[in-house]
């Protein structure tokens, strides 16, 4: 599955993409990340990307313009492909994401362009043009649009088949457990005891299911 993010700070993203399972996803071909930068169609001499928003208020608002040419080079370069890809652009005002569509879109394979804003946020202009869905990833406001790009891509990612390891894969599959444990069986810290709860230790497959379902409910 192919993901492009158009932003203004691709080097962001980077140490995160080369990390652990993500990374991982990447080396194997499970999945593609590219990055696309409106500053390459900037405006005028300097390349200006931002300005001043209609109306007054704070801050700069991102031009349509440099947006809109980068998106059309990704989609020209994915035209050959059967599904279209879907433009999603992030704003905290958007329609919450949830692992619900992490699964939907994964399923779908189609290739995902998600547009970070800085600043202010983007000319309003691109979304109706481009008939973007907008997405937030929580009621709180971010600087930029890159971690919310970023969560998308990992969860969406880690529900491709064979982006899990092995032994992770097998999460899905099974009752997952907000309260999990490892090795020592007795932690001693600052001269007390944290003992593992005893069903884990049992083996008893059912016992043990019954207490994970509790504990997600929890
Ligand atoms: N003035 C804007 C805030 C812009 S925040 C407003 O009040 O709506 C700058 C950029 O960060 C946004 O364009 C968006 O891409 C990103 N961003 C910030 N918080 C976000 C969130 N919770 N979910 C998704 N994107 C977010």
């Amino acid at each position: 599955m192919n993901f492009h993010v158009v932003t203004l700070f691709p080097g962001s993203l980077d140490s995160y993409l080369k990390t652990s399972i993500i990374g991982r996803a990447i080396r194997d071909k499970k999945i593609s990340v590219k990055t696309a930068n409106p500053y390459d169609f900037g405006m005028g001499k300097w390349k200006k990307t931002d300005d001043r928003p209609y109306g007054g208020g704070p801050g700069l608002v991102e031009y349509a313009e440099p947006i809109l040419k980068t998106v059309e080079r990704i989609l020209l370069k994915t035209k050959a492909q059967k599904l279209k890809p879907r433009i999603i652009i992030f704003s905290p005002s958007g329609k919450k994401f949830t692992n619900e569509m992490a699964r939907k879109w994964a399923k779908s394979g189609k290739d995902l362009i998600l547009i970070s804003g800085r600043y202010e946020g983007i000319d309003a202009r691109v979304k109706k043009i481009l008939k973007a869905e907008e997405y937030s990833i929580g009621d709180y406001v971010l600087t930029g649009g890159e971690l919310p790009a970023m969560v998308v891509i990992d969860a969406v990612s880690r529900q491709i088949p064979g982006v899990l390891g092995k032994i992770e894969s097998v999460e899905e599959h099974r009752v997952s457990s907000s309260e999990v444990y490892t090795r020592p069986e007795t932690l001693v810290w600052k001269k007390k005891k944290y003992s593992v709860p005893k069903v884990l230790l049992t083996g008893h497959h059912g016992k043990i299911e019954e207490w994970k379902k509790k504990k997600s409910k929890a």
